[in-house]
């Protein structure tokens, strides 16, 4: 039971209505391999700046993370990104995206990579993306994406050509929206279904998230929290939570989906209590266990049908 986990690892700038970062570590790939490493061996693809903290690679070492995948490239800078938060936390503008070392990135999936059974292909440019399906020997037993706005604006023929090869998308309803040209998420899943996934995640911030296959749908609620400090990395880590979780139970039914998207959204709520990857950082088994146990208490009733 192994993963592979490809994205993007990176400074980023983060505002919201209740505080401001100061360059900190994040980027998909992060926000995915802390959180999956909870539940399986993680090998990681990505690359980085001479910029980038060695405490910060060897932190993922540390928890076991494989970064024999992640190129460092010293005498160039790291992915950056800036984003501000509205009020309400669930929408953000982009303030600035300065790929630098990611702009001409070539991933290289190392020999030792190459048994893996679960792939994430976290939030990057698609080439990239479709550049590690094509280097796999062995199709691994289940691939996951996920995407954005981005680019379904600059590659989407990329994008439709990878929607052909992977099982399981992971988009948010504005981006499922965009894709399909369905306001109903319904009707829009449908769409997206005949473009290739045979699963499909529709992420609804605060409002929990939807799966998809065929003609059954699940929900899986978001957990109330009296404060959310910083969303930045909760759909990653939500993403980190379902395919660790698969990967971990090696069971890839509908019905281990369903748990699996309910143990994303418990390691999302952790995501959002502090800035950046800190709080993944501190969490303990004995944590995740007792936040999944309040999901469980949080839809859990009784009816009497007749
Ligand atoms: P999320 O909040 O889950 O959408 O993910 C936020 C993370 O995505 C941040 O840590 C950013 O560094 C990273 N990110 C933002 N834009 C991009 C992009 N165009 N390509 C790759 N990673 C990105």
């Amino acid at each position: 039971m192994s993963l592979i986990v490809v994205g993007s690892m990176a400074f980023d700038d983060i505002e919201t209505p209740f505080g401001k970062s100061n360059r900190i570590v994040g980027g998909a790939a992060t926000y995915i391999a802390w959180c999956a490493s909870n539940f399986t061996e993680v090998r990681q693809i990505s690359v980085v700046g001479g910029d980038f903290p060695s405490e910060e690679l060897n932190a993922l070492r540390d928890r076991g993370v494989n970064l024999e995948g992640v190129q460092i490239r010293k005498d160039e800078k790291s992915f950056y990104w800036a984003g501000r938060y509205h009020m309400d936390m669930n929408t953000r503008d982009t303030l600035v995206t300065e790929l630098n070392v990611l702009g001409d990135f070539k991933p290289v999936v190392p020999d030792s990579y190459q048994d893996c059974e679960f792939l994430m292909l976290g939030n990057l440019a698609p080439s990239v993306q479709l550049s590690v399906i094509s280097q796999l020997k062995s199709r691994p037993k289940l691939v996951a994406m996920d995407t954005m706005n981005f680019w379904m604006e600059v590659a989407l023929d990329e994008l439709k050509e990878l929607f052909t090869k992977i099982d399981v998308l992971l988009v948010n309803d504005s981006e499922a929206r965009q894709l399909s040209g369905e306001f109903s998420l319904v009707k829009a899943a449908a769409a997206i279904a005949n473009m290739g996934p045979k699963y499909l995640i529709i992420k609804k911030g605060e409002h929990g998230a939807l799966l998809f296959h065929g003609n059954e749908v699940f929900f899986a609620p978001a957990l109330p929290l009296e404060e959310v400090f910083d969303p930045t990395g909760a759909g990653d880590t939500f993403a980190g939570g379902f395919i660790g979780h698969l990967a971990k139970t090696r069971d890839i039914s509908f019905n281990n989906m369903k748990t699996a998207i309910i143990v994303g959204s418990a390691m999302a709520s952790f995501c959002v209590e502090k800035f950046g990857t800190q709080r993944l950082r501190e969490i303990s088994h004995q944590d995740i266990h007792e936040r999944l146990h309040q999901f469980v208490e949080l839809v859990n009733f009784d009816i009497a049908l007749v």
